[in-house]
């Protein structure tokens, strides 16, 4: 048996070869099942689509790599698991990042044209596209590669068609003219989760409008309005007051001229002003502000659109056409202060929307856009969450989820984009109706004219992200009957493998995701998911009920990844750890633990390279003991014993009469293995991996291999049963830890699992094997109680010859006072004590003999027979200086204790402890002054 092992863990060199090798060999394919979703239990997940433009982050890692676990663990307990990856289009963040390349190249995007832009982003995706998933690849996700899919792939485009035609059948789409946050820069709406506001200091600008008389003369008087964007005043339509407002009566029904403009604007009363804010008085500007918009429709106003799609003021600015709209603000001032009709400027700060990719500001502005009238599917979507059919961890995200929905609004779903999802919309120049077609037409389905012209506009990429729980596996083909011409055609599989694949993976088992895109993406698909999957009936044929067409029955939010000082990882402040860099540094292993380990609910991860050393030892640790295994197994096999390599692979079980030391481990294991079973369960990747770290580093390779080393004796003379039965507990118990950790180390444990059974293993892959669980054989209480009154013996002989200095190598006799019924233990298992504590000879006696320095527990009194031989001089000066440090510890704590401030102010816990540590002192103090009396100091 060579077990090959190098001497020394080189994680880079292990993983890259597994990392290819589970690509090649397609083990997490999760091919189409061959009859009906019948057969073991499904799990699957989608894998939230990174952007085609991404790389890897540090939220990624985390969140693929508790992905990972789960999705490992639930294969290797036998469940019928799919992970499925793809990317995400990105419409605007692709649009911009290809722009930007053509500009640097002296052309723009309209030179170039719509087609042959396009043409150019897809040749982009195909030279670079696969990036982030071809980390994934590297960092081992076990997912299922053969059903990556892109959002802009033809059977996904197939449904957003028809969703977009279905929803618009059902009158659930218009198109009208809104407000929407524009950015100028991208030349396109974006959504309200697009925005993000910062704070600015500017400037509230007070100005006069001139109240005029019937006959259209100034009357003298002025009308102040304040306004924080002087420059849409060039669209306003009318001042609003409050009708209650005393100063005001006597305008009610007036007319103003509007500054600059010389149109006559009426005075409107209207219970939304507040009569509070500036001077009770403001501009109405429909086509500028959400608000006035609203106000507008109230009062049958017209809007007046005063800019182009590049924030520019329009014709309709008069004088400041053709003005970027920042510096038409600058001349509108100054006009309005020569003309004297400024009546203020003050500070003011507001809160200015930005669009979230390009940082250019949002100009709120009348548009025409497509939207979804979100009603009916937010109800379905409510209804799914509030009846428990989608389950939320940490639960608090339900109510959050669930507020947002019951405040949602239409949704804008058109954008000013080339790259995405055309909208299936042709306007027709003849009648100006609009057909809406599953089919590119020919003619208009009005007025049958061939002057049609298909709307320029894409689909916000959410509309399409939102479909893939359900377009994934086949829908909307499979909602058709199976020989009517269902719509699109899949190049994956028939009708009936399609229908399989949705029978058996629909709904999903989980999302696991961040709490940043609960509205953007979760709440999307909840709604279109409970909406669109209710068209597909059940394997049986009877209509689909909510529960059932939910697109995941649980959402599991994980947390932030921060850097070590908790701070948010962000380009400019210089503090992101690159994972691609770190895992060089440590391996992937090492990393996927430290996240592993970090990830308790509700808090967010500060990411510390010291934690992610302390695991690489780890790693090292685990490393070395399969290199003292397999050194031992080639020992034996050299004295004629061979370890059966063909009784691995299930839980180990020890026999009634064998050795303590092996009973124990076993039962460790199973304890273990419940521990992490039951964790995972609950999505405590932190408890599964420390309870797996402190089983391996602390019962596994600290005590039992110390003493399993007593029975490895090879020698002539041995005892060749005892041999082999320590050896085989030995393989049979750390061949069941590597499975254990294998969801959590997936590399490592798949090096040494293939070196245990020496090239010769019974499945591909450590990952296709079965997950330890505990059975009801496990509680060997008695093993565990008799282990641990060793341990406790052995670790107060430990600290009793520390403390009165006994050279580390030298074997002293003990004195044992223990009750008779635990002597048996002790005399029965005396060399794991002899060697652990290094001691000579147990002397079981009714009392410790006077002199010797004791340790008491409730079950034991211990004491080391060792005589010294000290120099009394050194001695008496080493305890003098000791009890002066002792004392200045005690005068300390007592002073703090003593101040009634700081026992007031201090939280309780620091106050116990102070007075712990104050008792020890005493308690420490105590002794050396004895002990200086004793020497007669
Ligand atoms: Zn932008
Ligand atoms: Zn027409």
């Amino acid at each position: 048996m060579p077990h090959d092992l190098p001497k020394a863990y080189d994680p880079t060199a292990i993983e890259d070869h597994w990392a290819e090798y589970w690509v090649r060999e397609k083990l997490f394919a999760q091919p189409t099942p061959k009859s009906g979703p019948e057969g073991p239990s499904s799990f699957d997940i989608l894998l939230p689509p990174p952007n085609v433009t991404g790389n890897l982050h540090m939220g990624h890692m985390f969140e693929h790599t508790e992905s990972d676990i789960l999705m490992r663990w639930h294969r290797m307990r036998g469940e019928r698991v799919l992970w499925v990856p793809g990317t995400d289009h990105a419409g605007i963040a692709t649009q911009m990042l290809v722009e930007r390349q053509v500009v640097s190249e002296g052309s723009t995007r309209q030179k170039m044209g719509r087609d042959a832009f396009i043409e150019r982003v897809w040749e982009w995706r195909r030279h670079y596209g696969g990036n982030i998933l071809n980390q994934m690849k590297r960092l081992g996700a076990s997912v299922d590669w053969d059903r990556e899919y892109f959002t802009m792939d033809e059977r996904l485009s197939v449904a957003v068609r028809e969703a977009f035609v279905k929803l618009h059948e059902q009158g659930l789409i218009y198109r009208g003219a809104y407000i929407v946050n524009w950015c100028p820069r991208c030349q396109t709406a974006i959504s309200d989760l697009e925005v993000v506001y910062d704070e600015h200091k500017g400037h509230l600008w007070e100005i006069r409008y001139p109240v005029i008389s019937e006959d259209g003369k100034d009357t003298g008087e002025f009308l102040i309005v304040a306004t924080t964007r002087p420059e849409t005043m060039l669209g306003d339509v009318a001042v609003a007051i409050h009708p209650d407002d005393e100063r005001y009566t006597h305008l009610h029904g007036k007319m103003l001229r509007l500054p600059l403009m010389n149109r006559e604007i009426p005075v409107i009363t209207d219970d939304w002003v507040s009569r509070e804010f500036g001077t009770g008085a403001v501009k109405v500007t429909p086509a500028h502000d959400p608000n006035d918009f609203a106000l507008g429709q109230r009062h049958d106003l017209p809007s007046i659109n005063v800019m182009n799609d590049s924030a520019e003021i329009n014709a309709e600015g008069g004088k400041y056409a053709g003005l970027n709209r920042f510096v038409a603000r600058k001349e509108v001032v100054a006009d309005l202060e020569a003309q004297g009709l400024l009546a203020a400027i003050k500070d003011h700060v507001n809160n200015i929307g930005h669009c979230d990719r390009c940082k250019t500001i949002v100009e709120p502005r009348l548009s025409l856009q497509w939207f979804v009238k979100i009603q009916p599917l937010a109800d379905k979507a409510i209804s799914a969450v509030r009846d428990g059919h989608i389950k939320f961890t940490p639960e608090m995200y339900a109510k959050t989820y669930l507020n947002w929905m019951e405040n949602i609004h239409d949704w804008c779903i058109s954008r000013q984009l080339w790259w995405g999802h055309r909208i299936p919309a042709w306007h027709c120049s003849a009648c100006h109706k609009t057909t809406v077609s599953r089919e590119d037409p020919t003619h208009c389905a009005q007025c049958g004219s061939e002057k049609i012209e298909q709307s320029t506009d894409v689909l916000d990429t959410w509309f399409s992200s939102g479909l893939l729980p359900v377009s994934v596996f086949g829908w909307p083909r499979i909602a058709g009957a199976k020989d009517v011409g269902a719509p699109g055609a899949s190049h994956l599989g028939t009708w009936e493998s399609d229908r399989r694949d949705f029978d058996t993976f629909y709904p999903t088992s989980l999302l696991v995701t961040g709490f940043d895109i609960l509205f953007f993406w979760v709440a999307r698909m909840i709604m279109m998911g409970c909406w669109f999957s209710l068209d597909v009936p059940m394997p049986d044929g009877s209509p689909r009920s909510l529960a059932e067409s939910v697109p995941f029955r649980e959402v599991y939010i994980h947390a932030l990844v921060r850097d070590a000082n908790r701070e948010k990882m962000s380009k400019t402040k210089g503090n992101v750890v690159d994972p691609i860099e770190i895992v060089k540094q440590y391996g992937t292993d090492a990393v996927r633990f430290t996240l592993a380990s970090m990830a308790s609910p509700g808090t967010d991860i500060a990411f510390n390279v010291a934690r992610t050393e302390g695991y690489r030892a780890f790693a090292n640790k685990i490393w070395n003991a399969a290199r003292f295994l397999f050194m031992n197994i080639d020992r034996a096999a050299e004295a004629g014993i061979t370890v059966d390599t063909a009784a691995l692979g299930s839980m180990p079980a020890a026999e009634p009469g064998a050795p303590l030391e092996g009973r124990w481990i076993v039962a460790e294991l199973h304890g273990t293995a419940e521990k992490v079973n039951q964790a995972l369960a609950n999505y405590r990747f932190d408890d599964a991996a420390n309870a797996i770290y402190q089983f391996f580093w602390g019962s596994f390779c600290d005590w039992y291999l110390e003493i399993v080393k007593l029975s490895l004796d090879f020698s002539e003379a041995a005892d060749k049963a005892r041999v082999t039965a320590a050896l085989t507990t030995l393989v049979s118990v750390f061949e069941s830890s590597l499975r254990l950790l294998s969801p959590f180390m997936p590399f490592l444990t798949e090096e040494i699992w293939h070196a245990v059974y020496d090239g010769k293993p019974p499945a591909k892959s450590i990952a296709l094997t079965r997950f330890p669980q505990s059975g009801d054989a496990s509680a060997d209480t008695v093993a565990l109680q008799h282990m641990r009154l060793l341990q406790e013996l052995i670790v107060e002989i430990r600290a009793l010859r520390k403390e009165i200095g006994v050279e580390e190598k030298a074997l002293v006799p003990v004195e044992l006072r223990i009750d008779q019924q635990f002597r048996t233990v002790i005399s029965e298992n005396h060399a794991i004590v002899e060697r652990l504590a290094r001691v000579s000879d147990i002397r079981f006696v009714p009392q410790i003999s006077d002199g010797l320095a004791k340790h008491a527990t409730p079950q034991f009194d211990i004491a080391v027979v060792y005589e010294r031989k000290i120099d009394v001089a050194a001695e008496c000066e080493r305890l003098n200086k000791e009890i002066a440090r002792q004392e200045k510890n005690v005068a300390n704590a007592d002073r703090q204790l003593g101040n009634p401030t700081f026992t007031a102010k201090a939280p309780p816990h620091i106050v116990e402890g102070l007075k712990k540590q104050r008792d020890e002192a005493q308690h420490v103090l105590d002794k050396l002054r004895a002990d200086r009396d004793s020497l007669g100091c």
